[in-house]
């Protein structure tokens, strides 16, 4: 029999989440709004720790939108987004109608590099549109160049959405991921740090602002007995039994963080010895990732046998081990081949080199000695 698969990232839960879905269905909260949104948006605020505000959405890429419709982004504005990312973080820019500006990464968090985002903001200044926003990211949890990218920001008052899909519970200079921007987005999908199956939420910076977006997001609803509008509206607020799902995952965030940054240890183990092949962490102790996926980067010119990236993903996937290169830059899809980009080949190289590796929670030292066996068979 073939050994079980073992994933990147998949949904570990803590105990008591059916202990709020089960109070949603003796109190028939069977609906996008009641009591465990509400308890969920609260966890969310406090753990945050910051003067911030929480609509708990159907979805990050939701949550997204509706940041570029409050910071008034419209048809053909200028967005600056990091080019090394999810497609979640740039298809938002398209349904607002606007333009996406691509930016390269800098090799040290691998985000958004605030060289090539001064050029991007000076060239739609040239061309007299102005960027509307600027959309930084947290990949795989490692927080962004963020003192840089504020005072870029700040220099051309331009506002800063934080992707913190990937980076619930990372911080910088000790202030967590998603509180530094005019507003931050979290991601609970299947696969994130925590999950509520699908759901995220946009963290915002003022009471008035949250309830726009609550507005937003459940039809832009006028106060009026009948239905009535004056605004267009969206469907995208988080179910109640979703939110029950993510009061419970809340208890055990911390704990599921300092397992994840276990494995990144483990990795930083393994690999410790083998030419050619570097565990990506952070920089310095500013510094402090979710490590939601550990990476690593093969320089096959290094490598035994000049190992390369495919080498491995393909050697762990005859394990029945999941791996994955990194996100594939947004500059470089077909989706997006007529976009504007600014930097220079960083983030190329880095989906080139770069591999996604098993990173849960959940895992145990058995699929951890599934791994090291793959690693050593190719090495030794
Ligand atoms: C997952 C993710 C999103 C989108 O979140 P969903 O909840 O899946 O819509 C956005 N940005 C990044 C970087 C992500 O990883």
């Amino acid at each position: 029999m073939k050994n079980n698969k073992i994933w990147l990232s998949s949904p570990h839960m803590g105990g008591t989440e059916l202990n709020y879905i089960n109070s949603a269905f003796e109190n028939n909260w069977i609906a996008p709004l009641g009591p465990n949104v509400v308890g969920f948006e609260n966890s969310i605020q406090q753990y945050l720790n910051k003067d911030k505000f929480i609509a708990a959405l159907s979805s990050g890429t939701a949550a997204l939108h509706l940041s570029l419709l409050m910071l008034g982004v419209n048809r053909d504005d200028f967005v600056i987004c990091q080019s090394m990312t999810f497609s979640a973080s740039a298809n938002p820019i398209k349904y607002a109608g606007a333009q996406p500006i691509f930016t390269d990464s800098e090799p040290q968090t691998w985000n958004m590099c605030p060289v090539a985002l001064e050029k991007a903001i000076n060239y739609s200044i040239d061309q007299g549109r102005k960027a509307k926003a600027v959309i930084c990211v947290h990949l795989y949890g490692m927080p962004a160049k963020l003192d840089e990218i504020k005072a870029v920001c700040k220099k051309y008052e331009v506002p800063l959405i934080e992707d913190a899909a990937e980076a619930l519970g990372s911080t910088y200079k000790d202030q967590k991921c998603g509180t530094f921007g005019d507003y931050g987005v979290l991601s609970f999908n299947g696969n994130k740090i925590i999950t509520t199956s699908g759901g995220g939420a946009l963290i915002c910076p003022s009471e008035e602002a949250q309830k726009k977006v609550v507005f937003y997001a459940t039809q832009a609803r006028d106060n009026a007995p009948h239905y009535q509008h004056s605004e267009i509206g969206y469907n995208y607020r988080l179910s109640n039994i979703s939110a029950g799902i993510g009061r419970g995952q809340m208890e055990v965030l911390d704990q599921h963080i300092a397992l994840r940054r276990q494995m990144n240890a483990f990795y930083q183990g393994l690999f410790k010895d083998i030419d050619g092949i570097t565990v990506f962490k952070e920089p310095n102790s500013d510094y402090f990732s979710n490590h939601w996926l550990s990476a690593i980067l093969v320089d096959s010119t290094k490598t035994k046998n000049q190992i390369n990236r495919e080498d491995l993903r393909l050697a762990f996937e005859e394990e029945n081990i999941e791996s994955r290169p990194l996100w594939k830059p947004m500059h470089l899809q077909p989706v997006f081949k007529d976009a504007l980009y600014f930097g220079g080949t960083v983030a190329e190289d880095l989906f080139k080199d770069g591999l996604c590796l098993p990173s849960g929670s959940n895992l145990t030292d058995e699929d951890r000695e599934r791994i090291a066996q793959v690693i050593q068979k190719l090495f030794k």
